[in-house]
């Protein structure tokens, strides 16, 4: 297994650049199964809480109407302060789903992931229509979601825009290493999505012993210890909740760090699996989520 190769960095990244030169919040919402509470969620994170960014996808089932969007501008936040992903399904991977899917996403989207690693995509040809959506001023980033390395380097082969993000699972019991020097050689920036474990049927780390160890020496929770492990590799991070004191307690996560020798510990959880493998969230379940 790979040593833990990527030490504590800038602990007080609020911010990431991304290759654009537009920046990414170190925190984001997660939305996925946050059903009927979705727009509250949404608006507590971002005006309670001060999240600026969002993550979301059409699947989810929460993006219609942009209801929570147009809540907190009423409150008075700005648009283009927030850092919203959406992505396209496996199922929408065809050029000509690209520009239908942005265009009815209410309100510009800052980066659209295509994504689920999926095989038997035309992949240039939804990535050229990405880049269009970039040159339209539809969106203001692009990205990808679920990839291989095999797939990052095609991508990387035609790409006029390069991916300015690629999400994918990563947490203390799934570190995804290869992925993540891939990325980081190439300047993609990484967003660790499920940093918890995820949910339902997921991997509790909040309750995982080690996590609950370094939890108590640091005085944090373990919800904390995660989201700010992901920050100290260098990624954004997008724990979901629907609960208001958990929105708020998982975005405390500046102005203190995690010694190296506890992120080293965080790093050595030797039951090392993914959670998202299972066959509803793959078109090809084998070529999907991969460290190699
Ligand atoms: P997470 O790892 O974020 O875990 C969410 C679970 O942890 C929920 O059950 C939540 O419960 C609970 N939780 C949240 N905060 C705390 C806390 N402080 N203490 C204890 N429990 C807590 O799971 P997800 O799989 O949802 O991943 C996060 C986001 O990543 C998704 O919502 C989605 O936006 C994105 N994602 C992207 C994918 C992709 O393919 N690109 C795939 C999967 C996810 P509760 O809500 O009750 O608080």
């Amino acid at each position: 297994m790979a040593q833990a190769t990527f030490k504590p960095l800038d602990q007080k990244a609020v911010t990431f650049e991304l290759l654009s030169g537009h920046t990414i919040p170190a925190v984001g919402l997660g939305t996925w199964q946050t059903g009927s509470e979705a727009s509250d969620s949404v608006f507590t994170a971002i005006v309670e809480c001060d999240y600026r960014h969002i993550d979301t996808a059409w699947e989810y089932g929460v993006q219609e109407g942009g209801h929570a969007l147009k809540a907190v501008m009423q409150a008075g936040i700005d648009r283009k302060d927030l850092f919203v992903t959406s992505k396209l399904w496996c199922s929408d991977l065809s050029p000509d789903r690209v520009h239908l899917l942005a265009i009815s996403s209410e309100g510009r989207s800052q980066q659209t992931s295509g994504g689920w690693g999926s095989t038997g995509f035309h992949m240039e040809g939804v990535w050229r229509e990405m880049e269009k959506l970039m040159k339209e001023g539809l969106v203001r980033d692009i990205g990808v979601s679920n990839f291989t390395i095999k797939k990052l380097n095609k991508l990387l082969n035609f790409a006029e825009t390069m991916p300015s993000v690629c999400q994918m699972e990563m947490h203390p019991g799934w570190r995804n290493d290869k992925m993540l020097e891939a990325c980081k050689k190439n300047g993609i920036h990484v967003t660790a999505y499920s940093p918890l474990g995820s949910q339902g049927g997921g991997r509790d780390l909040i309750h995982d012993q080690t996590i609950e160890r370094v939890a108590k020496k640091l005085n944090k929770s373990p919800g904390q210890i995660l989201v700010k492990w992901a920050i100290q590799r260098g990624t954004s991070v997008i724990p979901k909740s629907t609960h208001p004191e958990r929105i708020k307690e998982n975005i405390k996560v500046f102005g203190w760090e995690i010694p190296e020798e506890d992120f080293q510990v965080l790093c050595s959880i030797s039951d090392r699996r993914r959670v998202l493998d299972g066959e509803e969230l793959f078109v090809n379940k084998s070529a999907g989520h991969s460290e190699a």
